[in-house]
């Protein structure tokens, strides 16, 4: 009797089965400069007052609002106070120091008049008619922006060049973020070659494996090797054999489907890999495998056909890994179709589209479809793709549907 083979998942099914066999993996301390699009792992507090002092905000001199306001209108100039030096004090109240932008405020001062307020000579400032001396004009005052205590970043966010800055301010050299899974981009298949290398007629570049390394760098993934195996057994069993011992994630493009050379399932499985999954109902990437190893490894199993790899990377490995890692993740964003299409299809369906705005500013998705999914040439210009559930009428324009950036 022959087994019955499970039906496909859904993809919000194949999406959970991956969620809840990953291992969170434990957070690292790494430097500062190392964790640009890192995902943070501790809440950053600021360190003391921002800004820390009440902080000149313009070249000009600093006064007593007081004496401004009683009518001073020449004032000798008593001293300079330039930025990164300790506060001076005004002895005379009638006076004034010359202060520099990111100064410290003198004491016994409260406002800064610019310079283009007043004229300078022999030592004296005379105010012009519109020169004004409010109470902290120009004066940034202390802790204005946030407060020791306060949590200035929260963990789980990823470290864009604003959350770097940020954490520079909070005096944090070394930042605990997620620990890199590692991982390995595997290609299979006899016909691929390199780009750089000659190739014959009946050969096909092995582009699948550029367009995953550069979608997870693109996501702040950095531990990443790659691989190519032939579509032989003994080959192939050997070096994910190696692969398994030494790597987190293993990420396979094509050998999946239902061809005599679609190894990879059951090469997988006699290494002890236990299937999780074989097929999802979606279009494109229907054959797409996903099973864990002995030590809890992650080995997804992609279609080949580089549109399905691209997208079964963004829709599923992508946001699993970085749930993995601790890192919060934004739900897809709702957008809106600008014209209706039908599909007619009893599967999901995903859909390349760029984005435009219309006139009140609102994005919406224009559908870019692609000629079966061999043909990834369509996604360039692309900005992700949406996902549309199983539906034989017409979507109409104005849909709303989830987008998937790349
Ligand atoms: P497969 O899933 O191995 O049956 O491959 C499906 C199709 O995708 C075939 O036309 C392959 O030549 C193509 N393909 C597989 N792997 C790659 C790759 N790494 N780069 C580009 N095309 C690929
Ligand atoms: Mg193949």
């Amino acid at each position: 009797m022959t087994r019955q083979r499970p039906a496909p998942l859904t993809p919000q099914q194949a999406q959970a089965a991956i969620d809840t066999r990953l291992i969170a993996l434990p957070p690292e301390v790494r430097p500062l400069e190392q964790c640009i699009g890192q995902t943070l792992r501790e809440d950053v507090y600021a360190e003391r007052d921002n800004p820390p002092f009440d902080r000149v905000c313009m070249d000009g001199i600093a006064v007593d609002s007081g004496a401004i306001g009683r009518g001073i209108r020449r004032l000798a100039l008593e001293a300079m106070q330039p930025a990164g030096a300790p506060a001076l004090t005004l002895s005379n109240r009638e006076h004034a120091i010359e202060v520099m932008t990111g100064a410290i405020l003198p004491r016994g001062t409260d406002s800064v008049i610019p310079l283009e307020e007043y004229d300078v000579a022999d030592g004296f400032v005379t105010l012009k008619a519109n020169a004004a001396g409010t109470p902290y004009r120009n004066v940034q005052r202390r802790g204005a922006d946030s407060q020791p205590g306060v949590p200035m970043l929260c963990s789980g966010i990823r470290l864009g060049a604003p959350e770097i800055a940020v954490a520079a301010s909070a005096g944090l050299a070394r930042v605990k973020v997620s620990r890199q899974p590692d991982i390995v981009v595997i290609s299979t298949g006899d016909e691929l070659i390199d780009p750089g290398q000659p190739i014959a007629e009946y050969q096909v570049r092995r582009s699948n494996v550029y367009a995953l390394v550069a979608a997870l760098r693109d996501h702040g993934l950095d531990r990443i090797a790659n691989d190519h195996v032939r579509d032989d057994e003994r080959e192939l069993s050997e070096r994910l054999g190696q692969h398994l011992a030494a790597r987190d994630v293993l990420i396979l493009s094509g050998g999946v489907s239902r061809g005599r050379f679609d190894l990879v399932p059951g090469v997988l499985k006699s290494l002890g890999v236990g299937e999780v999954f074989h097929q999802v109902a979606q279009r494109p990437g229907m054959p797409m495998w996903f099973g864990v190893g002995a030590r809890g490894q992650a080995v997804f199993g992609l279609p080949g056909n580089p549109v399905s790899t691209l997208l079964c990377l963004v829709r599923y490995v992508v946001p699993a890994l970085l749930r993995a890692m601790g890192g919060t993740l934004a739900a897809p964003e709702p957008i809106a179709l600008a014209s209706s299409i039908k599909l007619g299809r009893s599967d999901t369906s995903f859909l390349p589209v760029s984005v435009q705005y219309d006139a009140r500013g609102q994005a919406q998705a224009v559908a870019r479809p692609t000629r079966g999914s061999g043909d990834f040439l369509a996604l360039a210009g692309t900005r992700g793709f949406i996902e549309l559930p199983p539906r034989l009428e017409e979507f109409p324009a104005g849909y709303v549907a989830s987008l998937y950036r790349w």
